[in-house]
């Protein structure tokens, strides 16, 4: 009898393409958190840089929590050109 040890299966192992952290196999998203987040800022920025918006539009725009958006303004993030943000 060989015991079959929980290993994990490399078949199941899923990893982030751009940063090859690994990624829990019923994640849904194709690259991982972090990365989720770099790409989402990156979208963000540009849409800021384009387009004169509010938090709340930039929000709604992207459909993530206004709390993130302003975290992100918070830890100068962005830098906003005139309008205030709220
Ligand atoms: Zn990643």
């Amino acid at each position: 009898m060989n015991p079959q040890f929980p290993t994990e299966e490399p078949s199941n192992a899923r990893f982030c393409p751009q940063c090859g952290q690994r990624v829990p196999r019923t994640y849904r998203g194709d690259t991982c958190p972090a990365c989720e987040e770099e790409a989402l800022y990156q979208q963000v920025k540009a849409y800021i840089e384009t387009h004169n918006a509010t938090a709340t539009q930039v929000a709604q725009e992207f459909h993530i929590p206004l709390a993130q958006v302003k975290d992100w303004i918070e830890n100068g993030y962005f830098v906003y050109r005139n309008t205030p943000w709220h």
